[in-house]
């Protein structure tokens, strides 16, 4: 059991943001439901696809990735209804438009795309899965799969997790 340093509750590790490098450990001494409430920005947000001012809860924040005052980083300015709707089309286009398979190109970056990013050989510039489905958000009409990196706009190696939240300093 660990104690959560902000709701003071002694609470099993599965309550925590799990720590990829120690498991079994919290990565941090707050609970995930203290970083739901007290780790979002109180805000207003003007959501890009419905246009309406909300505030930031109705938005997706990263559990592990945090602004330099502490506050959780905010995945996109799609409001949470709208991000189902989005992720209904998805799934239908995922359904109707089979994903190709590992060790072929990237349409985008024209790298070969490994299942994990684990599994790319050492000294090899590729990139890895899972292959994500690409639409045209106007039109709703299926792109492509392209490969994770370059679905999230980053490059390189994923290591993309922040440690700017103070450590874990429970028992
Ligand atoms: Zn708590
Ligand atoms: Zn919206
Ligand atoms: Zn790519």
């Amino acid at each position: 059991m660990f104690t959560c340093s902000s709701c003071k509750l002694q609470l099993s590790v599965n309550s925590f943001d799990a720590d990829p490098l120690n498991p079994g450990q919290p990565l941090y001494y707050f609970c995930m439901s203290c970083s739901d409430k007290y780790r979002i920005d109180g805000v207003m947000v003007n959501c890009t696809v419905c246009h309406r001012s909300l505030p930031s809860h109705y938005f997706q924040h990263y559990r592990t990735r945090f602004k330099k005052d502490g506050m959780r980083l905010r995945v996109n300015r799609n409001c949470k209804d709208c991000s189902s709707k989005e992720s209904a089309i998805v799934a239908q286009l995922k359904r109707a438009n089979k994903a190709p398979n590992y060790l072929t190109k990237c349409p985008l970056c024209e790298r070969i795309v490994y299942e994990k990013s684990e599994d790319i050989p050492d000294g090899i510039n590729a990139t890895n899965g899972p292959w994500q489905c690409d639409h045209d958000h106007n039109t709703k009409k299926f792109r492509g799969y392209i490969c994770k990196p370059c679905n999230v706009g980053v490059s390189g190696d994923l290591a993309a997790y922040q440690r700017n939240a103070p450590a874990w300093n429970g028992e």
